[in-house]
């Protein structure tokens, strides 16, 4: 057997047509195997829908009830047979709940990873290195330039300039799901015991990660908060807030984004970002070769981001490598957060 034929492409993604299923499908399907709840790749629609209960439930919280026909949720370890197939969830290290998907038939391995990173994350399960065949991996920093280092030094970074400007309000760009509630737990772990202001449209997935035990300290509404009161404090919000008239609620507020993009400098300055914190979610290059190496896999499929550096350099390993150019993926994008929509915001 080959490995295409235990994973293909459909028009909706990578499908596995023995099993019965596609994983991370970019339009409604029969059966979705869902690696992790970003909204790229978590879609609602699908009539039934395999993932862990942490990304079940937090398509629930972005989707509504009626999110998908069924749902079945799977343990990290547990392997469950569909038809031709088998598929085990195992850990990806990228946000709470997030999993790598290994699908087996004929005696072939197949890990579709979704999103990754091997780095320690306060907020979810550590990246698990599952030996495979064929490695699927995302490619969203796979330039040598992207080197994420470590995110403690940019949360001492944001810190030392709250303490510089005692009179002015720090507000933090992030992503709604992971991002945001990893950003507040490395400023726990850093000392910093003050109330940290949220955005209204984080509100429902942080109460999630408290809902599954993760210690957040104290965390305050902006929502009613007095201007001159919010001198001197912390805000985590979505990145579009950041230029929007609801920053206006601000005592002349700062501007940090974090996120692996802010490697680029051209980028912050472009965004308006006067503190730009390198802090990913994602494999940085160094992640990437290093867990493709790991894996031991003769074959790596590439999906979203810098695909050809990364085909370049396993083809420079005597690694077979080719795009899987899945329309569709890329950065996780805030569905029906809004902020200036957003009610009583
Ligand atoms: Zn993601
Ligand atoms: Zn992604």
């Amino acid at each position: 057997m080959r490995p295409e034929d235990i994973l293909g492409l459909t028009p909706a993604g990578v499908c596995c047509k023995r099993g019965g299923f596609h994983i991370d499908p970019t339009r409604p399907v029969e059966r979705a195997l869902i690696t992790h709840a970003h909204s790229d790749h978590a879609r609602a629609g699908h009539c039934a829908v395999l993932a862990t209960q942490e990304t079940l439930d937090l398509m629930r919280l972005r989707y509504g009830e009626n999110f998908a026909g069924t749902t079945q949720a799977v343990r990290y370890g547990e392997t469950v047979a569909l038809d031709g197939a088998t598929v085990t969830f195992h850990p990806a290290g990228h946000v709470l709940g997030s999993a790598q998907i290994a699908v087996e038939a004929g005696g072939l391995r197949i890990v579709a990873s979704g999103d990754y990173k091997n780095v320690p994350d306060p907020t979810c399960a550590p990246f698990e290195l599952v030996p495979c065949d064929v490695f699927i991996t995302e490619a969203t920093f796979a330039l040598p330039v992207f080197r994420h280092g470590n995110p403690d030094g940019e949360i001492a970074k944001l810190l030392r300039s709250v303490v510089v400007f005692p009179d002015r309000a720090h507000l933090v760009g992030a992503y709604s799901l992971g991002k945001a509630q990893r950003l507040i737990a490395l400023i726990r772990n850093a000392g910093y015991d003050r109330p940290i202001y949220l955005h209204g449209a984080m509100e429902s997935i942080t109460r999630y990660y408290e809902s599954r035990g993760i210690a957040l300290g104290e965390l305050r509404l902006v929502r009613g908060a007095d201007k001159a009161a919010l001198a001197g404090t912390l805000t985590i919000c979505p990145p579009s807030a950041l230029n929007d008239l609801w920053t206006r609620r601000f005592p002349d507020p700062v501007n940090a984004f974090a996120s692996g993009w802010m490697r680029v400098r051209a980028r912050a300055r472009q965004q308006g970002v006067a503190l730009p914190l390198v802090i990913s979610d994602h494999a940085d290059w160094d992640g990437l070769t290093a867990t493709i190496a790991a894996t031991g896999a003769g074959e790596i499929w590439v999906t979203h981001g810098q695909e050809d550096a990364l085909v370049h350099w396993c083809g420079t390993r005597g690694l077979k490598a080719r795009p899987l150019d899945i329309v569709g993926y890329g950065e996780e994008d805030e569905p029906g957060e809004q902020s200036s929509a957003e009610a009583g915001e």
